[in-house]
């Protein structure tokens, strides 16, 4: 008796803590909750039963009992399937069809059990067991092979998938919860125990099922080894800086966070179980998965995500209202930035055109004012004295130097907002390459216009203008030193022209009068004897001044002529042979005066040079003259004409004369230098000659040599390329340079 009050109150307890549980598990949002309630309640259910079979003594209630007990258990085996599919994350077995499919055999089962067609499945009889109580037992029939099948299969395929999580978990290195092999170690002893107890009509397996049950719910409520994470999730949501909102499938709030409370303003609690539109009426109407909205002052951008059961069956919405308020207006602010440096740039570039001053300054002022939002200013552009040269304005500001806000910018060369005044103003000194060239002046009476962002803004377009402003300054002063040097260059011309003219009119027309002079000189001389004694000296004397004057005016007039003839180029082959010919003859005569031999040698037929024949005849008789001028009577003159090297030809006038001292041939060429000797001294000269031979043979790409030695004599001379007739391919090319240049 004391066995069977044992027994059913152990069962009775087994099955009020697995409901307890059940309970417990219901309260704790664990992983698994509603599936370690399901087997719980089984359990419970299971334990209970066999207690009552136990306890009563009436028979049919004994079956009835027993039949439902019977149903029970059929679905244990499923429901801790379950639970291990739960725990061990294998969700996807956990969908509808395989539910069902999972579900189908249990159903059958169950409804044999409960029905037990006579013959079908088992006989059930009511026995006494060895140990002295009643109990039901059945005998087993033809489908009960399957009850056990199906039972002890999901059971057993549970076990395993246990046993093989608990071990990858292991392995995994986490540790195996007591309660985990509490729970393995017992299942073995079951499985031992079993069969003992079947012999004595006493059935172990709810106590057993229900006490390792337990060792899996404790284990998962009490070592909390699942239910962090969801004391972990209200921790985030309730401290996330988003605003989550949970509506259910009817649309009515059933929670929302601390952020969600500050955006709106309301109570979370005030609001659960209102519907959404109502408690919100303010929101847009078809909520979208994603929306940007703006709402309570702020930009939000708002997310919507279904809350799905493991059926995918839409139970509810979660909606995340993230704040994007900061960077709407970051983006905004950096919207508007890029568009003032495109303003900036277009400024810029419209600026950096132009050359005018006053265009830049009215184009600057005008950037200015409309992109810092000024309502007047002025743009002042002023010189290293500080005086004002350009200025434009726009209201009625002034310009004022001493003004000590604009003393002080213009002085220390930074640019200033001033607020303190019930005006505001920006001060911007424009800088040159040296010093402050101008100043920027923006005024407004609005007092939110200009900030310190504006004034670092401005500062860049400051630079800008002054840049451009610097540039066309410099461009006028450069125009401006242009014009006055073409001025001044007309000026210098016009003169040079009146001076070369008169120069070659009074040249000119003095050689009349002293052709008659010489004339009449050179009769009287012829009459000498008629005159008084010591006339014949004056009348050599007067001959002299007269030749000197000749010569001079001669020199002056070619040195006159030869300028003219480099302006007006007149260049083309000539051959020099005949040219140096001529020139040899027309001193023949004045060399026989003297008494002097005058040669002349070519070693060469021909020598065409490109050149001017005139100016080259003008050198030739230079020098030819200067060897007839300072060689004394009796000596020998030699003009030769060479070859040098195929490609020039070299003229040498060779004398045996008075020769030049070494220390006076240095500045022989330069214009009037003349040579100073005992020898020389008494003949006529200008100092011009050589200086204009060396000019002409240089000009023809020519060079002037000599070669001299005081008392023996000396060699002048030049060299000139010769011409060569161009190819037709060059002429060709001449040809085509000069379309292309029209
Ligand atoms: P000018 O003959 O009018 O003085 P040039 O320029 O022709 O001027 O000559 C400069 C000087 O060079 C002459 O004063 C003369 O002393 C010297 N000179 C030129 N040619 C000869 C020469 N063939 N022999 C000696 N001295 C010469």
């Amino acid at each position: 008796m004391g066995l069977l009050v044992g027994l059913i109150t152990l069962s009775l307890l087994s099955g009020f803590i697995s409901l307890w549980i059940a309970d417990l598990s219901t309260q704790r949002r664990v992983r698994g909750a509603v599936e370690l309630r399901l087997l719980m309640w089984l359990l419970g259910g299971w334990c209970i039963g066999y207690a009552l079979i136990l306890a009563v003594e009436n028979e049919a209630l004994m079956m009835a009992l027993h039949r439902i007990k019977l149903g029970i258990i059929c679905w244990v085996g499923l429901a801790w399937l379950v639970l291990v599919l739960r725990l061990t994350d294998n969700t996807q077995v956990l969908s509808r069809r395989w539910l069902i499919t999972l579900t189908l055999p249990v159903m059958l089962m169950c409804t044999l059990a409960l029905v037990n067609p006579p013959g079908w499945f088992y006989a059930p009889k009511i026995v006494e067991s060895p140990l002295g109580f009643l109990t039901v037992i059945e005998t087993h029939q033809t489908l009960y092979p399957l009850f056990t099948f199906v039972t002890l299969g999901y059971a057993i395929a549970g076990f395993v998938l246990f046993t093989r999580w608990a071990w990858q978990g292991r392995r995994a290195g986490r540790r195996i919860s007591p309660f985990t092999w509490a729970f393995l170690v017992t299942f073995v002893v079951m499985v031992f125990i079993a069969p003992f107890t079947n012999r004595v009509y006493l059935d172990i397996t709810p106590i057993v099922t229900s006490v390792i049950s337990y060792a899996i719910g404790i284990g998962l409520l009490q070592l909390r080894v699942f239910d962090l994470l969801p004391v972990a999730y209200d921790k985030v949501i309730a401290n996330m800086p988003d605003g989550l909102l949970i509506v259910d499938g009817n649309g009515r709030i059933r929670t929302m966070n601390t952020a969600m409370e500050r955006l709106t303003g309301d109570d979370a609690k005030a609001l659960e179980g209102e519907l959404l539109v109502d408690a919100f009426p303010t929101l847009p109407p078809n909520l979208q998965d994603e929306t940007e909205i703006y709402w309570h002052d702020r930009h939000i951008k708002l997310n919507r995500t279904p809350i799905t059961d493991y059926q995918t069956e839409i139970h509810g919405y979660l909606l995340v209202f993230h704040d994007i308020t900061q960077r709407k207006r970051a983006e905004d602010d950096l919207k508007w930035s890029l568009h003032q440096l495109d303003i900036l740039r277009q400024i810029s570039d419209e600026i950096a055109e132009t050359l005018s001053v006053d265009d830049v300054l009215l184009i600057s002022l005008d950037a200015a004012l409309r992109l810092s939002g000024g309502d007047e200013g002025y743009i002042a552009l002023f010189n290293d004295q500080r005086k004002l040269i350009a200025s434009k304005i726009v209201g009625a500001v002034k310009f004022d130097f001493n003004e000590p806000d604009v003393y002080h910018a213009i002085k220390t060369r930074q640019a200033a907002l001033i607020t303190n005044t019930p005006i505001k103003r920006l001060l911007l000194p424009l800088t040159g390459r040296e010093s402050v060239i101008g100043l920027l002046n923006l005024q407004t009476p609005k007092a939110t216009q200009f900030t310190e962002e504006t004034l670092s803004f401005m500062q860049i377009l400051s630079d800008r203008i002054a840049v451009a402003m610097e540039n066309a300054r410099l461009y006028h002063q450069a125009q401006d030193q242009i014009e006055e040097l073409q001025r001044l260059y007309q000026q210098v011309s016009h003169l040079e022209g009146i001076k070369t003219d008169m120069i070659r009119i009074a040249a000119h027309d003095l050689r009349n009068p002293l052709a008659v002079l010489m004339g009449y000189v050179s009769m009287m001389q012829l009459d000498q004897e008629l005159l008084p004694e010591e006339y014949p000296d004056y009348i050599e004397q007067m001959l002299s001044a007269v030749r000197r004057s000749t010569v001079m005016i001669n020199d002056i007039l070619s040195l006159e002529r030869i300028e003219r003839m480099a302006q007006e180029q007149t260049a083309e082959p000539f051959d020099l042979v005949p040219q140096v010919r001529e020139a040899v003859r027309e001193f023949s005569w004045l060399s026989q005066e003297k008494k002097q031999t005058l040669s002349f040698d070519a070693s060469i037929k021909n020598a065409v040079i490109h050149g001017d024949a005139l100016q080259i005849y003008e050198a030739m008789i230079n020098l030819i003259s200067n060897a007839v001028k300072y060689t004394p009577e009796g000596g020998q003159i030699n003009v030769r004409l060479a070859p040098v090297s195929g490609y020039q030809v070299i003229l040498t006038v060779q004398d045996n004369g008075y020769g030049i001292p070494e220390d006076q041939q240095d500045d022989l060429f330069l214009a009037y230098a003349r040579v100073k000797t005992e020898e020389t001294g008494k003949i006529e000269g200008t100092g011009l000659g050589l200086n204009i031979v060396k000019n002409i043979i240089e000009r023809h790409g020519g060079n002037l040599f000599f070669d001299s030695i005081y008392g023996e004599g000396s060699t002048f001379g030049f060299t000139l390329p010769l011409y060569k007739e161009p190819t037709e391919k060059a002429k060709k090319t001449l040809q085509d340079s000069k379309t292309l240049a029209k």
